[in-house]
C-alpha cells in the first residue's frame, strides 16, 4: 500500500518517544537526578528510548582501540629504579615513517663525552598536521609511543599550543594500562615483562660494576679532563715525514696514541680521499658510466 513505509516509520518514532518516558518511570524519576551519578544506568544496556549524553559533563567511554594524538610512554613516577625515565630511545623510526612528517626529535648527548645517549632531549609533534594514522605507534620498536584517547584539544591558538613538546607528550605507563588494558598486557607478554627492553637487558646482564656505571652528572673534574683532552686533540701537530706515514700501518697509529680518524695527518687524509675516489671511479666504470 502506498505510504505504508511512512506510517511504519512514524509508529517507530512514537514507540521510542513513549519508551523514553516509560524508562524514566521505571527508574522512579531518579534517572536524571543531579544528586546521584546515573550515567551507567541511563547509558546501560537495559536503557530504552531516546537518550542524550550531557556532554561535556558526561562522556562516553572510548573503545580501547580508539586513537587520537600520540603520547610518549615514560616509567611511572613512583618506579623504584627508573622514575619518569623515557621509554623512547630517540631512534627516529617514528619520525621516518610518519606520513605527513609531523614529528621532530632531538637526541641527547652526554655532556661529558659528547656521545649520543639513547633518550630524546626534545620531542615535538605538530598535532594540527598529525592525521592520527597510528603508524608511529605501530613501528616503534620499544613500545614507547602510543595513541591517546584525549580528543579535547581545541584551543584559540593554533601556533605554539598545537606543537606538543616532550613534557606535554609524556605520560606514565600506568596511564596506558588504564586506557588500553588488554593491549598493554599483550605487549608486556610479547616483550617478556612490564619493564622496558633495555631494563630487561640490564637485568639479564646482572648488576653493573661501579666503574661501568656512567655518572648521571659529570663532575667538574671530569669536565676539565674532557676539555683538556679535546684541546690536546685539536692542537696543530707537526706533519710527519711522508715515508714514516707510508710505512706506519694506520691501525697502529690510531691505537698507539689513541688518535681518532678526525685527528689524522693531512697526508693520511689525502690518501684516504684518493682511495675513496678510486673506489668511486671503479663503481662508475662497472655501471658503464
Ligand atoms: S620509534 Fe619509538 S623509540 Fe624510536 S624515536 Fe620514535 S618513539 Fe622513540
Ligand atoms: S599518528 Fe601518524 S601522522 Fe600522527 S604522528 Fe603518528 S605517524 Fe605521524
Amino acid at each position: 500500500m502506498t505510504g505504508s513505509g511512512f506510517i511504519k516509520g512514524m509508529l517507530l518514532t512514537l514507540r521510542h518517544f513513549i519508551q523514553t518516558y516509560l524508562d524514566d518511570l521505571r527508574y522512579g524519576f531518579k534517572k536524571y537526578s543531579p544528586a546521584v551519578d546515573n550515567f551507567n544506568e541511563r547509558q546501560g544496556t537495559r536503557a530504552e528510548g531516546a537518550f542524550t549524553v550531557q556532554y561535556p559533563e558526561e562522556k562516553l567511554a572510548m573503545p580501547e582501540r580508539f586513537r587520537f594524538i600520540p603520547f610518549l610512554v615514560v616509567e611511572d613516577y613512583d618506579h623504584p629504579d627508573r622514575p619518569g625515565k623515557d621509554w623512547c630511545t630517540s631512534c627516529g623510526i617514528c619520525a621516518k615513517v610518519c606520513p605527513p612528517q609531523c614529528i621532530w626529535i632531538v637526541r641527547s648527548n652526554d655532556p661529558a663525552t659528547g656521545r649520543p645517549v639513547p633518550e630524546p632531549e626534545a620531542f615535538f609533534i605538530d598535532i594540527d598536521i598529525c592525521m592520527n594514522c597510528g603508524f608511529c605507534a605501530e613501528y616503534c620498536p620499544f613500545d614507547a609511543i602510543k595513541m591517546d584517547h584525549d580528543y579535547e584539544l581545541a584551543s584559540y591558538d593554533r601556533t605554539t599550543n598545537h606543537i606538543f613538546d616532550k613534557p606535554k607528550l609524556s605520560k606514565e605507563l600506568k596511564y596506558w594500562k588504564t586506557i588500553a588494558p588488554t593491549r598493554a598486557v599483550a605487549e608486556a607478554q610479547a616483550r617478556g615483562g612490564w619493564d622496558h627492553k633495555d631494563a630487561q637487558k640490564e637485568a639479564r646482564r646482572g648488576p653493573k660494576k661501579a666503574e661501568e656505571v656512567a655518572p648521571t652528572a659529570p663532575s667538574a673534574a671530569t669536565r676539565e679532563e674532557v676539555r683538556a683532552r679535546k684541546a690536546e686533540a685539536d692542537a696543530p701537530k707537526p706533519a710527519p715525514a711522508p715515508t714514516a706515514v707510508a710505512e706506519a700501518p694506520k691501525s697502529a697509529s690510531n691505537t698507539a696514541e689513541g688518535a681518532k680518524p678526525w685527528t689524522e695527518s693531512e697526508d693520511e687524509k689525502e690518501k684516504r680521499k684518493a682511495a675513496a675516489l678510486a673506489r668511486k671511479a671503479a663503481r662508475a666504470a662497472k655501471r658503464g658510466e
